[in-house]
């Protein structure tokens, strides 16, 4: 079974198109429809994992596309390939809904690193759970799984220290602040490094990491 995102790519440079489906192949299953209708048809006749877009399309241009897609509610996340890089021509491609532009000419990694960026978020947990690293924490059952079907049981403060964390993955926290926000009232600053500590004892290392000098921020939990 193939395992990589299926990536619809509607381009009708009969040179950039097969040369962008071929160099996003490694990471991507890649379909490549030449024309706008034929990128419609394509895109509501199967699921994908996101789609890539150009501009100026024939048959149907690519900013219709993508307004047609979002009117019949199809919720894929689009990247939009545009030859005009002016501000208003980004705002209209966002307003029509998609999700990522890039101005061409483009590089072929910055493509398939955002493309992984869109895909990622795609796969994003379910309503309420909450990504940690590649884990996933349900807060409400205090379970935290990886997709290799890996489970680790939390305690109560476990769970809320490292769900407070998830909600903000960028931000790094001070001790304060989580005793505040994951810790019962009395409770004294060293409780978070005590918790911490569990923390990774039952996970690894990685799943938060320390900020010296200021705190605790999520870390990479692989
Ligand atoms: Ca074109």
């Amino acid at each position: 079974m193939d395992l990589r995102p299926r990536v619809l790519l509607v381009e009708d440079d009969r040179q950039l198109g097969p040369l962008v489906a071929e160099l996003l192949g490694t990471d991507f299953a890649v379909t490549l429809a030449s024309d706008g209708r034929e990128g419609l048809e394509l895109a509501l006749a199967r699921e994908w994992d996101a789609l890539v877009v150009d501009r100026g399309l024939p048959r149907l241009d690519g900013l219709r596309l993508v307004q047609s897609l979002r009117a019949k509610g199809l919720a894929t996340p689009v990247l939009l390939l545009t030859a005009l890089g002016t501000v208003p021509d980004k705002v209209e491609g966002l307003d029509a809904g998609a999700d990522d532009y890039l101005v061409k000419p483009f590089d072929a990694d910055e493509l398939a690193a955002r493309l992984r960026a869109m895909t990622r978020s795609y796969a994003l947990p379910e309503r309420g759970r909450l990504a940690v690293g590649e884990w996933e924490l349900d807060p409400a059952s205090r379970v935290m799984s990886s997709r290799y079907g890996d489970r680790v049981e939390l305690s109560g403060t476990e769970s809320a220290l490292l769900a407070v964390l998830a909600r903000e993955p960028g931000r790094v926290f001070s001790r304060a602040e989580l005793l505040a926000l994951a810790f019962d009232a009395g409770e004294t600053p060293g409780a978070v490094d005590t918790y911490v500590h569990y923390l990774r004892k039952k996970t690894d290392k990685s799943v938060i990491r320390t900020v010296h000098g200021v705190g605790y921020q999520l870390g990479e939990l692989s």
